[in-house]
């Protein structure tokens, strides 16, 4: 049996009839640049994710860019974030000329260990990027807390985790900005690159709105020094008519994220040599990913993929080890529970028209491999 890590095929399968009228109308329109597409995912995006106001991109990576821009955020700064991320994180703090700080994760959630954050903060420090990882949500209230108590913005990096709730409040709705994606394999994924940015404050939407395109207000008047990140309208016509889908696909992650807790414990397996099973702190996970804790994990994965298994490292290298971040001056050991974290875990396919006989065939491969060693 193949499980793929994930089967964008047999969702388009199930919405290809509403996807091509969608298309055709952009096509029809010849509408391509910003537009009522665009608007109406704008709308959408800040309605489902309880904000105010939403601001489309042109990808998750350029949410994050804008947001720091917005700030004028820059040379001499510091912004504090995790090193277990994909690299967007942290990459756009560099782009600004900023300097990305740091601080290790939670062992439990993956996400920014709260205790560690106040020691980070400096004269220079000018925001807080938490990362809502695998689509579970920092612990935002002491981020906020710490946030008002001196100052500092907060930028949430909810690419993995729209929908997802801290306390009933959506990811993205808290902090200063929250900044979303639609790269295809995210929760709500569209035909290509896309994202989108949500804020409760207006004068901050607004800014935003000019940022993305070249700060220009009106036509050919450049207030700010911004650039083009706009969200395509083709991109925004494919989210318009996922969005309607997205809290049925979110309640079958979770329920495949459920099945494989009780089938992995009902294998034996579940031991902290072994493996050890996702926690949900906060109360909507809505699991972009299911990962696993898994010490031997480098031994399962290839047992696992020799048997057309799909699964994934997220990540592999924390960001203070990355080459690129080389002359931050971190070594190995520097941030101890992100290292091991990119030791330990895997990523087992949870996409939303997964099958209970394919997930039982994963949990029988993860056990004969327990079984063999
Ligand atoms: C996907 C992702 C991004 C970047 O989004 P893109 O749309 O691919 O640019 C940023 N941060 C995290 C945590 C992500 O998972």
């Amino acid at each position: 049996m193949n499980v793929p890590l994930l089967d964008l095929k047999a969702q388009y399968q199930t919405i290809r009839k509403e996807i091509e009228a969608a298309v055709a109308e952009v096509f029809e329109s010849q509408y391509f640049i910003l537009g009522p597409q665009v608007k109406a995912c704008e709308e959408a995006i800040a309605r489902y994710s309880h904000s105010a106001h939403a601001v489309g991109v042109a990808s998750g990576t350029d949410a994050l860019l804008l947001a720091l821009m917005a700030e004028g955020i820059g040379p001499g700064d510091e912004v504090i974030t995790s090193p277990y991320t994909f690299f967007a994180t942290a990459g756009s703090v560099a782009r600004v000329g900023a300097r990305p700080v740091f601080v290790d994760i939670d062992p439990v959630t993956f996400n920014l260990d709260v205790k560690r954050l106040e020691a980070a903060v400096t004269p220079r420090t000018k925001a807080i990027m938490p990362v809502h990882l695998y689509g579970q949500m920092a612990d935002m209230d002491p981020i906020m807390e710490l946030a008002g108590r001196r100052g500092l913005v907060v930028i949430e990096d909810a690419c993995q985790s729209i929908g997802a709730e801290y306390k009933g409040r959506r990811a993205g709705s808290i902090g200063t900005y929250g900044c979303f994606s639609f790269f295809p394999s995210k929760n709500l994924g569209g035909a290509g690159d896309g994202g989108a940015m949500a804020t409760q404050d207006k004068a901050r939407a607004d800014r935003l709105f000019m940022l993305r395109v070249h700060g220009m207000e009106p036509k050919y008047y450049h207030q700010l020094i911004g650039g083009n990140f706009r969200l395509d309208a083709v991109q925004a016509a494919v989210v318009n008519v996922k969005m309607k889908y997205l809290d049925s696909w979110t309640a079958r992650r979770q329920a495949n994220a459920a099945c494989y807790d009780r089938l992995l414990t009902a294998s034996g397996v579940v031991a902290p040599d072994r493996v050890q099973l996702p926690q949900v702190v906060a109360n909507r996970h809505v699991f972009n990913q299911y990962v696993l804790r898994v010490p031997r994990r480098d031994e399962l994965r290839a047992f696992l993929q020799a048997r057309q298994i799909g699964v994934e490292v997220y990540y592999p290298v924390p960001l203070h080890l990355q080459a690129c971040f080389a002359y931050l001056g971190h070594q190995e050991g520097s941030f101890p529970q992100s290292e091991k974290a990119a030791r330990e875990t895997l990523a087992l396919p949870v996409y939303p028209e997964l099958t209970e006989a394919q997930m039982a065939w994963v949990v029988e491969s993860i056990a004969a491999f327990f079984k063999k060693i």
